[in-house]
C-alpha cells in the first residue's frame, strides 16, 4: 500500500468528478467513500484504470428529466420535475427506487444511483443500478391527488422503463400505495401486465417479504456483524431512527432477536421510550404513520414518553444504532456522542445515513460499522426475487422469500470480510462492501467492450 500515492489518486479522481459536475455536493461524497476505498485496489490493478472503468463508472449512461403537470383537488395547477438517472446496466436492466421527496434533485439522485451499483452487484442477482424521483411532496396530499401526480409521472416514465430495460421500486415517499397507482398507469398505456415495479400488492405479482426486506435485511447484517464478536441482539438497546418503511421492519426484527428499541423518529423529532417498542406499540407507529400517515409526536402522547423537538435519536445511551431515515442525519459530533454512551454496532437502513466525518470516527474506533449500500441491501435484493418469480409465473412463500433473504445478507456480510479484512483483523466494511461491488461490474464492463 502507497498512502501518498493513494492520496495522489483520490484528490486527482474528485477533482475530476467535481469539475465535471459542480453543485453536486451529495454525489461528490458517495463516489469520494468509494473512491477512497478503491483506491489502494486500483493502483495494484492497473488495468481498471487503463480502461478507464471509474471514469465510466461515474458518468450515468442516460438520465431523463421531465415536466410533470398536475392538478390538485381545488382545480389549481402544478408542475413538478420528474427524473430517472440510469447509472449503469453492465450486470442488469437498471434497478432501484424513486423517492418523491421536496428535496430530490439530481445531485441526490446520482449519489443514490451509484451507491445502487455497487449495491445490486454485492446480492449477487443480475441488477444494474438506477434511481429517480421528483420533488413532489406527498405530505398532506389526498389519495386522489397523490394519484392524479403518479399518472402525470409515469405516463412520460412508462416511454423509458420496461421488464427487461429499466425496473423502478419505492423509496422515500413512495410506498405500496404509489406503486400501485404506478403500476395501474404502466399498465394502462402499455396494455401489458409485466414485472415493470418491484413493491406491488401480493395479490398482483409482488413478492411476500418485500415491505419487510430492507428493515429485516439490515437486522440480519447487524446481527452477522455482532456474531465476529461473539454478541447478539438479546438484551441489547436499539436506537433506531425514521418511522417509515426501513424503520418499521427493522424494529420488528429486533424484538423478534431480543433487543429493545427505545428511539423512533420523523423530519420533526424523535420519541424515546426507555421501556422499549413492544409489538402492540409498533402496530400503533404502522397504523399512525401508513393509515393516518400522522406524525411521530403522537406517539409521545400516547404513551406519556419524552418527544425531542427537531432532535434526532443518537444522544441516548444505546449498544446499536440503526439509521432507518434519511442521507446524512449522522454527523461527527453525533457519532462521538453514540460511542461515548457505548454504542459500538452501527448499521445503516438508509442510504448514507452518516456523514463522511461520522464514517471515518466509526472507522478509526473500529465498532462494527455496516454502510448502507451492504446494510440495506435486503430491499433491493427482495426485489430481484420479485423479478424472478414474475418472469416464472410463480409466488414462493415467506418463509421462502426470508430464507433467501437471509442467506444474501449472511453472503454480503462475507464478501465485505473477504476485500475489507484489515491485518490488525478489523474488518472495514466500506471497504469490503465497496470493492466486492467494483469488482463484479468493472469486469462486466470489460467484458462488454468500450460501450
Ligand atoms: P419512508 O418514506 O417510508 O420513511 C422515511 C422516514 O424518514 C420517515 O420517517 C421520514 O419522516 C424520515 N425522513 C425523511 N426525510 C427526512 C429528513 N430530511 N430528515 C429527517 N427525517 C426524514 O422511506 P423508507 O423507509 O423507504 O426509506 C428510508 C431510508 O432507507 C432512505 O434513505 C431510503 O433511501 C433507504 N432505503 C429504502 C429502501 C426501501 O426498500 N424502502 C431500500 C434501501 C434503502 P417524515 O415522515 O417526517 O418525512
Amino acid at each position: 500500500m502507497n498512502t501518498k500515492n493513494s492520496k495522489l489518486f483520490v484528490d486527482d479522481f474528485m477533482n475530476y468528478v467535481r469539475a465535471k459536475d459542480p453543485g453536486q455536493p451529495e454525489f461528490h461524497q458517495a463516489v469520494h467513500e468509494v473512491v477512497e476505498s478503491l483506491a489502494d485496489f486500483l493502483l495494484d490493478n492497473p488495468r481498471y484504470r487503463h480502461t478507464q472503468i471509474l471514469e465510466r463508472m461515474v458518468e450515468a449512461e442516460r438520465i431523463i428529466q421531465f415536466r410533470v403537470p398536475w392538478m390538485d383537488d381545488r382545480g389549481k395547477i402544478h408542475i413538478n420535475r420528474g427524473y430517472r438517472v440510469e447509472m449503469n446496466s453492465a450486470i442488469g436492466p437498471y434497478k432501484g427506487g424513486l423517492r418523491f421527496h421536496p428535496t430530490v434533485n439530481q445531485s441526490i439522485l446520482k449519489f443514490l444511483a451509484f451507491e445502487q451499483v455497487l449495491k445490486n452487484s454485492l446480492t449477487s442477482l443480475p441488477m444494474g443500478g438506477g434511481k429517480g424521483g421528483s420533488d413532489f411532496d406527498p405530505k398532506n396530499k389526498s389519495d386522489n391527488e397523490v394519484m392524479r401526480f403518479c399518472q402525470s409521472f409515469m405516463t412520460e416514465l412508462s416511454r423509458h422503463i420496461g421488464p427487461y430495460s429499466d425496473v423502478p421500486a419505492g423509496d422515500i415517499g413512495v410506498g405500496g400505495r404509489e406503486i400501485g397507482f404506478l403500476f395501474g398507469q404502466y399498465k394502462r398505456i402499455r396494455n401489458e401486465f409485466t414485472g415493470v415495479l418491484t413493491g406491488k400488492g401480493v395479490e398482483w405479482g409482488g413478492s411476500l417479504i418485500r415491505p419487510e426486506a430492507t428493515g429485516y435485511g439490515a437486522v440480519y447484517f447487524a446481527k452477522e456483524m455482532m456474531k465476529t464478536r461473539g454478541e447478539s441482539f438479546k438484551g441489547k438497546v436499539v436506537a433506531v431512527s425514521g418511522s417509515g418503511n426501513v424503520a418499521q421492519f427493522a424494529t420488528e426484527k429486533v424484538i423478534e432477536l431480543g433487543g429493545k428499541v427505545v428511539t423512533l423518529s420523523d423530519s420533526s423529532g424523535s420519541i424515546y421510550d426507555p421501556e422499549g417498542i413492544d409489538r402492540d406499540k409498533l402496530n400503533y407507529v404502522m397504523e399512525l404513520k401508513n393509515v393516518h400517515r400522522g406524525r411521530i409526536k403522537e406517539y409521545a402522547d400516547k404513551y406519556a414518553v419524552q418527544y425531542m423537538e427537531k432532535q434526532r435519536p443518537w444522544i441516548v445511551k444505546c449498544d446499536v444504532a440503526l439509521p432507518c431515515a434519511t442521507e446524512n442525519e449522522l454527523n461527527l459530533e453525533e457519532a462521538k456522542m453514540l460511542i461515548g454512551n457505548g454504542c459500538f454496532v452501527v448499521a445503516e437502513g438508509a442510504n448514507m445515513p452518516s456523514t463522511e466525518e461520522a464514517v471515518h470516527y466509526f472507522l478509526e474506533k473500529q465498532i462494527l460499522y455496516g454502510p448502507g449500500k451492504a446494510a440495506n441491501a435486503g430491499g433491493v435484493a427482495v426485489s430481484g426475487l420479485e423479478m424472478t418469480q414474475n418472469s416464472m409465473r410463480i409466488a414462493w412463500s415467506r418463509e421462502e422469500v426470508d430464507t433467501k433473504l437471509h442467506s444474501i445478507m449472511c453472503n454480503i456480510h462475507e464478501m465485505c470480510m473477504k476485500y475489507g479484512k484489515e491485518k490488525s483483523e478489523f474488518t472495514n466494511y466500506v471497504k469490503g462492501a465497496n470493492i466486492a461491488g467494483f469488482v463484479k461490474v468493472a469486469n462486466s464492463m470489460m467484458a462488454q467492450g468500450l460501450v
